[in-house]
């Protein structure tokens, strides 16, 4: 299950910040991730919730931050909002876009811990 392990990496990733931080209780986990990475919002959260048990984080919360999907436009020259993960078009000029820039990471951004 693609979501488990995702799940799983995110909680070590966690873990190590945490034990960083002098074993700080973490509140939350932020994330950022793409409408290219993949990831489904819904089983990523369902996953995290069985991923979490029985770990110092059974209470710590999933954050997601959706990043835009962004792409190179060569008429404009420059990074440009695309309007759909289907047709990569620019949403300023409508012309094609080369490559995506951004919409494919997933990652975490930052943990809530206890004050
Ligand atoms: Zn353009």
């Amino acid at each position: 299950m693609h979501e488990l392990s995702i799940a799983l990496a995110i909680l070590d990733a966690a873990s190590e910040e945490a034990a960083r931080l002098d074993g700080a209780r973490v509140l939350a986990i932020h994330l950022r991730f793409g409408p290219l990475s993949g990831v489904v919002e819904e089983a990523l959260r369902s996953a995290f919730e069985l991923a979490r048990e029985g770990t110092p984080f059974g209470e710590t919360s999933l954050v997601f931050e959706a990043v835009p999907l962004v792409a190179f436009c060569p008429s404009c020259d420059a990074e440009r909002p695309v309007a759909s993960i289907r047709h990569l078009r620019c949403a300023e000029c409508g012309g094609p876009a080369s490559h995506v820039v951004r919409g494919r990471e997933l990652e975490v951004v930052a943990l809530e811990v206890e004050p």
